[in-house]
C-alpha cells in the first residue's frame, strides 16, 4: 500500500477500497430530461487508503491537495454548511449517509487518504469516483449493508447538498455498478441500472478520449439556458419531462415550439432514442454497428442543441476521416472531451491525426488516451 498514507498519519492503512471515473458513451443532456444515458466505468481509478480509530474523528488527507494538509471533522457534528474545497466530496458522504437515514452512532473513526489516475475536469468524473470509493468503505466499515443503487443516491446526495453542485444520479450509477467490458444502460426515472456488454474487446475496438482542454467560461449558462428550453418545451407539450415524448410527437412539437426550443427538444428526444438503439444494437448486432449512431448523436449536439465548440466538431471528424468506427463530443459541452470508438490497430493513426489537425488549425494540443470498461467501486485489501 501507499506510503503517502505513513507520512501523514505515521502508521500503515489497514484497508484500501477503490472507484472508477466513467465515461459517457452516449445519452447527452438527456439526464435531466428524465430520460436514458449509457455510461461506463474506466479503467482509471480514485483509492482510498483506511485506517479505523478509536474516536469519532474523521480525518482525510489527498495527494490532489497541494498543501497536504490533514481535514478532520466529528461524526457528531457533520454539517454540510461547514464543508467546502475537495474534503467536502468525503465529509459530503458522511454526512449523505446520516441525512438519508444511516445510524451512525456506533461508527468509528477513519484516517482516509485519497490519492487518484482520474484526470480532474476532464469530463470523466473524478468527482463521482472520490464520492463512490468512500461511500463503499464507509459502508462496509461501518455495518450499514446498503446496496449500491442507494450508494450512488448517496453520492449524488452528497455532491448535490454539501459541495453544492446540481449533478444527476449518471457518474454515480457507473462507477458503483460498472463491469469489466461493459456499460451501465441507466433510467434517469425509475433510477433502474442494467448492464450491457459492450464486447469491445472481442471486437477489437477500443475507446479513444480526446481531451480538448478546452472549457469555455459560458459553460455553465449555456447548461443553464439549455435546461430551461428543455422545461419549456415539456410544459408547453403538456409532458412532465421530454423522457414522455417520442420521435413521432416531433412534428406537433414543431407546430407548438419556436424553432430554437423545437431544436432543443428534438436532440432530447431523437438522443433518448440513440440510448434504446444502441442498447438494442449492442445486444443484436454488437459493437461496430453502433457507429453511426454516435455519429448522428454528435450531428444532433453540433446542429440541434448548440453546445459543441470547434475543436470537438474537428476531433470527431478528424477520427472519423481516419476510420473512426464511430465518434462524438461527450459530457456537457462548450469544451470538454470527445470519443471515437477505434480498431485497436488504428488507435495510433488516429491519434496522430488528431493531434496533427490541431495544430493545423492552431489548437493548443489534445490529450489523447485510450479507456477500457472496467469494474465499478471495489475493496481492494
Ligand atoms: P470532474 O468532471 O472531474 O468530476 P468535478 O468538478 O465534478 O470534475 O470534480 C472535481 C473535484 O473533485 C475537484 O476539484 C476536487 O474537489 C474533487 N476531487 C477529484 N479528485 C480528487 C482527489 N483525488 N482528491 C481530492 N479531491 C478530488
Ligand atoms: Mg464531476
Amino acid at each position: 500500500m501507499t506510503t503517502d498514507f505513513q507520512s501523514v498519519f505515521g502508521a500503515e492503512p489497514t484497508t484500501r477500497y477503490s472507484a472508477p471515473g466513467r465515461v459517457n458513451l452516449i445519452g447527452e443532456h438527456t439526464d435531466y430530461n428524465d430520460g436514458y444515458v449509457l455510461p461506463f466505468a474506466i479503467d482509471r481509478r480514485t483509492v482510498a487508503d483506511i485506517r479505523v480509530r478509536d474516536d469519532r474523528l474523521l480525518r482525510v488527507a489527498s495527494s490532489f491537495d497541494p498543501e497536504g494538509g490533514v481535514q478532520e471533522r466529528s461524526l457528531d457534528a457533520l454539517d454540510p454548511a461547514d464543508m467546502d474545497g475537495w474534503s467536502a466530496y468525503v465529509f459530503g458522504i458522511a454526512w449523505a449517509l446520516q441525512d438519508r437515514g444511516a445510524d451512525l452512532s456506533g461508527a468509528t473513526g477513519l484516517d482516509v487518504f485519497i490519492h487518484s489516475e482520474v484526470p480532474v475536469g476532464a469530463g470523466l468524473s473524478s468527482s463521482a469516483a472520490i464520492e463512490c470509493g468512500v461511500a463503499l468503505a464507509f459502508d462496509e466499515l461501518w455495518g450499514l449493508g446498503l446496496d449500491r443503487q442507494e450508494l450512488a443516491r448517496v453520492g449524488q446526495w452528497a455532491e448535490n447538498k454539501a459541495v453544492g453542485a446540481p449533478t444527476g444520479i449518471m457518474d454515480q450509477s457507473a462507477s458503483l455498478l460498472g463491469r469489466q467490458d461493459a456499460a451501465v444502460f441507466l433510467d434517469c426515472r425509475s433510477l433502474e441500472a442494467e448492464v450491457v456488454d459492450l464486447g469491445f474487446d472481442a471486437a477489437g475496438l477500443e475507446l479513444l478520449v480526446i481531451d480538448t482542454h478546452v472549457q469555455h467560461a459560458h459553460a455553465t449558462g449555456g447548461y443553464a439556458a439549455r435546461r430551461a428550453s428543455c422545461e419549456r418545451g415539456a410544459s408547453v407539450m403538456g409532458v412532465s419531462a421530454l423522457r414522455d415524448l417520442s420521435v413521432d410527437d416531433l412534428p406537433r412539437a414543431q407546430e407548438l415550439l419556436d424553432d430554437e426550443t423545437f431544436r432543443r427538444v428534438r436532440h432530447v428526444v431523437t438522443e433518448d432514442q440513440r440510448v434504446l438503439d444502441t442498447v438494442r444494437t449492442l445486444r443484436e448486432q454488437g459493437p461496430r454497428a453502433i457507429g453511426d449512431l454516435l455519429v448522428a448523436s454528435h450531428a444532433s449536439m453540433r446542429d440541434d442543441f448548440e453546445i459543441s465548440v470547434a475543436e470537438l466538431d474537428l476531433a470527431v471528424e478528424t477520427a472519423l476521416e481516419h476510420g473512426a468506427v464511430g465518434a462524438r463530443m461527450t459530457g456537457g459541452g462548450f469544451g470538454g472531451a470527445a470519443i471515437a470508438l477505434v480498431d485497436r490497430e488504428a488507435r495510433g493513426t488516429i491519434a496522430d491525426a488528431v493531434t496533427a489537425a490541431f495544430a493545423a488549425a492552431g489548437h493548443s494540443a489534445p490529450t489523447v488516451f485510450t479507456v477500457h470498461a472496467d469494474e465499478g467501486a471495489r475493496h481492494d485489501a
